[in-house]
């Protein structure tokens, strides 16, 4: 062994996580969790701090039998918030995803956020009447919240302004470097950017044409509304309900052990090829203006105006929402072919790999499963004892071919849920390209008959069982 490899065995290997949404915050217990595999009395938990400076204290092998002979490791994760908020936008994940926040010992607080569901994950309503058009069963989906207090440090107030990786000439070759808006400034082994939509990690790697945000057309309105107001005459036997008319729905579920009823309500505004809709042409400098932004707010006459005609019921909780109610463009992004660059040391987890449209209610749950295998590849590499067989060990030999596989494993199945949440928005709105033609009355079984399916893959996959699979193929 020469002297720098010597010299890496005894520093930890430290990974810088950008970001920490559910994303970022899931992949440091992931890592964590996977790292000390064999040791499971460990309960992993994150520790706050604010002071920024990524000074290691905290490296995560404390002296486990388990994980004797294998490389220490350190999780920093940087977010540019100064403060964990409530941002009223809590989000549902499925069950192949909740099962995962579970085995990580998150299952309790997760209990305590869901909604219950009563074994229906939507009732879709005609807008004018409520009539009954389809129920969707659920596959038991639970809401999810991962802010768990030491599997990593947490920063909070860094804002990363950009990576490099060191180059030959530096000191710290081989390695990245992070520096934050603060002008401070961290290296690691590994940056994983979980920093969103809008990620900076992302843009600094990906600088093709298709590294690009599209915007879909539509806007959607956002409110949180207690179930104790409507709890009276409520004409449902549940809360999980989606009204559909042509170009606009209005969709609510229950939260918080269904003490809230969350919002969200979409409006086409523009269709593929520029078509304007619900809004005169002169108007559309409006759309133009929304930002994409969730924490953009409007004025609620601006939902009644847009939601006119639909049932009572949706009346009633229009009424309730707050007077200034959140306001978005809803975007997504094109896929990207690559999501790890510089030889492995940057890799991307969350929306800033694939963010995707809200229509399947899966952007979080696909989050939740790059974690999950991100966190498995990485110990698979960091490991003392690699696979027995050659061609499988050579999966793991280096960081660059650990996060070929982590990619290889996720990419496919995130990049099916991205384009089915295209398709599903304009299900949802019978505007999909088949049903422009066709009147409400006809477009709705056409809705019906596609929804039957399309939500099974998303919940069905067990991502472990795909690792495994993909793990002891045999290089060809
Ligand atoms: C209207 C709407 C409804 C949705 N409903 C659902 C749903 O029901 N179910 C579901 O699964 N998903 C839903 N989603 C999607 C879900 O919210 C996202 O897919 C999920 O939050 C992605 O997690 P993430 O950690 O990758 O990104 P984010 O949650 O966006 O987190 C990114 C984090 O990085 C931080 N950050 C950004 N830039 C930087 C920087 N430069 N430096 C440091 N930190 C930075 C941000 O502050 C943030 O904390 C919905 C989305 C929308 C818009």
């Amino acid at each position: 062994m020469s002297n720098s490899q010597e010299e890496k065995r005894n520093e930890p290997f430290r990974i810088a996580i950008i970001g920490g949404g559910i994303g970022g915050l899931f992949c440091a217990l992931a890592i964590h969790h996977h790292h000390h595999h064999h040791h499971h009395s460990t309960t992993a938990t994150l520790s706050s701090q604010t002071d920024g400076e990524g000074s290691g204290s905290n490296s995560s092998n404390g002296g486990d039998e388990a994980n004797k002979g294998k490389r220490d490791i350190q999780i920093d994760v940087y977010e540019q918030a100064p403060e964990y908020r409530e941002i009223g936008a809590a989000v549902g994940v499925g069950i192949n995803a909740a099962r995962l926040l579970h085995r990580l010992g998150l299952g309790a607080g997760l209990i305590k956020v869901a909604g219950r569901r009563q074994g229906t994950w939507f009732t879709f309503r005609r807008f004018e009447d409520s009539g009954e058009v389809v129920s969707i069963p659920d596959a038991d989906t639970e809401p999810g919240d991962v802010r768990q207090g030491g599997a990593a440090k947490l920063h909070t107030e860094k804002a990363c302004a950009g990576v490099s990786v060191l180059d030959d000439g530096s000191e710290g070759k081989g390695k990245v470097e992070v520096r934050f808006r603060d002008g401070t400034s961290a290296i690691a082994d590994l940056v994983v950017g979980c920093d969103g939509v809008h990620s900076v990690v992302r843009d600094r790697f990906v600088t093709d044409a298709n590294n690009k945000s599209v915007e879909s057309g539509m806007i959607a309105y956002r409110g949180i509304v207690p179930t104790s107001a409507l709890e009276k005459d409520w004409p449902f036997e549940h809360w999980s309900n989606i009204w559909v008319a042509k170009h606009r729905h209005f969709l609510s579920y229950p939260i918080a052990d269904n003490t809230q009823l969350n919002i969200v309500a979409f409006v086409t505004k523009r269709l593929g090829g520029g078509r304007v809709i619900n809004d005169a042409e002169n108007e559309q400098n409006k759309y133009k203006n929304i930002r994409e932004s969730w924490s953009s707010l409007c004025d609620r006459a601006e939902v009644v105006a847009d939601f006119d005609g639909f049932d009572e019921p949706v009346q009633r909780i229009i009424g309730l929402i707050d007077e200034r109610p959140g306001r978005w463009k809803i975007n997504d992004h094109e896929p990207l072919s690559r999501w790890h660059f510089a030889e492995g040391r940057v890799v991307l987890v969350g929306d800033a790999a694939h963010a995707m449209l809200p229509h399947m209610g899966a952007g979080a749950g696909q989050s939740i499963e790059d974690g999950w295998i991100l966190g498995r590849a990485l110990a698979e590499y960091l490991e003392n004892n690699p696979p027995n067989s050659s061609s499988n060990r050579r999966k793991f030999e280096s960081l660059e071919s650990t996060m070929q596989f982590y990619q290889d494993v996720r990419l496919p199945r995130a990049q099916k849920v991205q384009a089915g949440s295209r398709v599903g928005g304009n299900l949802y709105e019978l505007q999909t390209e088949e049903m422009s033609k066709l009147s409400y009355e006809d477009a709705l079984p056409v809705m019906t008959e596609s929804l039957r399916e399309r939500m099974k893959f998303v919940w069905s996959e067990d991502v472990d069982d795909s690792y495994n699979r993909m793990r002891d193929e045999q290089a060809v």
